[in-house]
């Protein structure tokens, strides 16, 4: 296993692979790497001759305020993770590589950019397509593996993968969760005990709502529940509850039968905010 921290070298390997007709799978990641990432990562062995992943916490998908100084950055354990694998190259660049003197250059996703996650988080998807857009412009990949933990994300990714008639298909990959159900995610290591068990609250939450939808509860009592039950947890704050069509992201007003909907929720659990969803089809 490789590790590239030069863009210049990263494209040259690429260009390399890409003649010998290898295909190139690819993962980009903020590390601390977690069963979460893990999947992508042996979905994309299995799929391609090349598994190239990237570790890069990227400063400009970070508002002010939010928690780039303090991410994880385990570097070391992810390269055993990694290793252990299959990976053949981590990506691995340093901010000053990504982001030369007078860079200048951001995409802009308006479509799915604007609703959920979008609305807290000003300037953050702006920052996620950019990065992405770089990153595949040096990893070159044939097929890159995002995950629908991250479903507006996706929707991101994928619009700009065709809007900008970009080279490389998009796989999704199912949420991965612990065995109680919380979605794993990097920032869970922020949680203390007690609000670790609080966390468990949004699962619940898409849980209970999964079978009010299936029997064709409204969108009103559906939502309500929801905050009901993540209420109940004292260090739990809602930044949004929504149920939303899974291919516009647009709200619902009534759930038809036989409808699949996206039910997508951020909640703070103290300091740490946490994002989970699921696609539910009314009978
Ligand atoms: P991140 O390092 O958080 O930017 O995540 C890198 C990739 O892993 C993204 O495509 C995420 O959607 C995906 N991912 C993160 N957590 C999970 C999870 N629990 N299940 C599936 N994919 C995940």
């Amino acid at each position: 296993m490789r590790v590239i921290r030069k863009n210049s070298i990263m494209q040259k390997v690429a260009d390399r692979l890409r003649e010998e007709g290898k295909s190139i799978g690819f993962v980009p990641t903020l590390g601390a790497l977690h069963q979460g990432h893990l999947s992508l990562m042996e979905r994309a062995r299995r799929e391609n001759d090349i598994l190239i992943i990237s570790i890069f916490i990227n400063p400009t998908q970070f508002g002010p305020g939010e928690d780039y100084k303090r991410y994880p950055r385990p570097f070391e354990k992810d390269k055993l993770l990694a290793r252990r694998e299959g990976v053949d190259i981590i990506f691995y660049p340093s901010v000053s590589e990504m982001y030369g003197k007078g860079y200048s250059t951001y995409v802009e996703v308006e479509k799915f950019s604007k609703s959920l996650c979008g609305l807290f988080r000003p300037g953050h998807f702006r920052g996620v397509a950019s990065v992405v857009c770089k990153l595949f412009n040096i990893v070159k990949p044939n097929v890159a593996y995002f995950g629908q933990k991250d479903y507006q994300q996706l929707k991101i990714i994928k619009r700009m993968v065709e809007d900008l008639n970009m080279e490389v298909e998009i796989r999704e990959c199912a949420i991965v969760r612990e065995p109680d159900g919380l979605a794993i995610s990097s920032r869970n290591s922020y949680l203390s005990s007690q609000e670790r068990k609080e966390a468990l609250s949004l699962y619940k939450a898409l849980k209970c709502v999964k079978s009010l939808i299936k029997v064709g509860s409204s969108i009103s009592d559906v939502v309500s529940e929801m905050e009901k039950i993540i209420q109940r947890e004292s260090h739990a704050k809602i930044d949004y509850i929504e149920i939303v069509d899974p291919l516009t992201l647009e709200d619902v007003k009534t759930i038809r039968p036989g409808k699949k909907v996206l039910v997508a929720l951020a909640v703070w659990i103290g300091n740490t905010r946490l994002i989970d969803n699921m696609l539910v089809r009314r009978m």
